[in-house]
């Protein structure tokens, strides 16, 4: 077992973990956030610590994020993830500083509008990733194979001409309705 942190008030009890849950407001939308906190086993005071106050900005930052219709930090990662390229090469690709990318993942900081705009663009067209790192210089950094495979998408477009002619026999023309009996065997074998 892990030894508790003696209570910085009492110096006697120790400090138990606890989470509740909050509600919280933000641009007239509610929601439940799950707060972390402490709580002093023999005076009972409930204390937030440095590393409780850090998760717990996390989740209403994330919270607020979702009101405002921004990517989570989660789904900032999976993007970038999915293009196997690391924090500091995101950066240098989309913006925002060299910390920007640990900071929007960990939901420290929520991304400006302008930056959650440009990475719904690139989650959305695959396309529009490849074409964002070629005019940022930075094809030659991604491993061969992954823009290979790009470039193998890339096939050069053929034209494809098609002449139809119609010709109709003047014996053909117009055809009167042609009336047809639909066998009666047949109708019945239908409706068996
Ligand atoms: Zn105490």
């Amino acid at each position: 077992m892990e030894d508790k942190t003696l209570c910085p008030l009492c110096g006697e009890g120790h400090m138990t973990p606890r989470t509740e849950s909050m509600q919280t407001e933000y641009r007239d939308k509610l929601g439940a956030v799950t707060l972390r906190y402490a709580e002093c086993d023999a005076c009972g005071s409930e204390i937030t610590g440095d590393a409780d106050g850090r998760a717990n900005k996390r989740v209403v930052l994330a919270f607020r994020k979702s009101v405002d219709g921004l990517l989570a930090g989660a789904e900032i990662r999976a993007l970038r993830e999915k293009f196997g390229i690391t924090q500091e090469q995101a950066a240098r690709l989309f913006g925002g500083g060299p910390k920007a990318f640990s900071k929007y993942e960990a939901d420290d900081v929520a991304p400006s509008e302008a930056m959650n705009t440009l990475l719904c663009l690139v989650r959305r067209s695959e396309d529009a990733f490849w074409e964002l790192l070629a005019l940022k210089e930075m094809t030659a950094e991604l491993p061969a194979r992954r823009v290979a495979k790009h470039r193998t998408m890339d096939v050069p477009v053929i034209r494809i001409e098609l002449t139809i002619r119609h010709e109709v026999a003047p014996d053909m023309l117009p055809a009167h309705t042609i009336p047809y009996r639909v066998p009666l065997d047949t109708m019945n074998m239908v409706k068996h």
